[in-house]
């Protein structure tokens, strides 16, 4: 076992992408063409559930729908 000097501290990496994020309810990227927002069935569009927020929608109440056509 070799004790190197390790001289790398880097916390700050992995970030996510800055704007749009996916929740796990939403179908798609805010924006994609052929989705929608919709009330977020789990929290009933309040973002919260008991106080928490909700993990369906990140606490958006708000969630990304596929349209259905007709
Ligand atoms: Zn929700």
């Amino acid at each position: 076992m070799t004790q190197g000097p390790s001289n790398e501290s880097g916390a700050s990496g992995t970030a996510a992408s800055p704007a749009e994020q996916v929740n796990p309810g939403d179908d798609a990227a805010p924006g994609t063409a052929g989705t929608g927002e919709d009330v977020c069935p789990d929290c009933q569009g309040s973002g919260k559930i008991d106080d928490q927020d909700c993990q369906n929608c990140g606490g958006t109440g708000i969630v990304i729908q596929g349209l259905a056509g007709g």
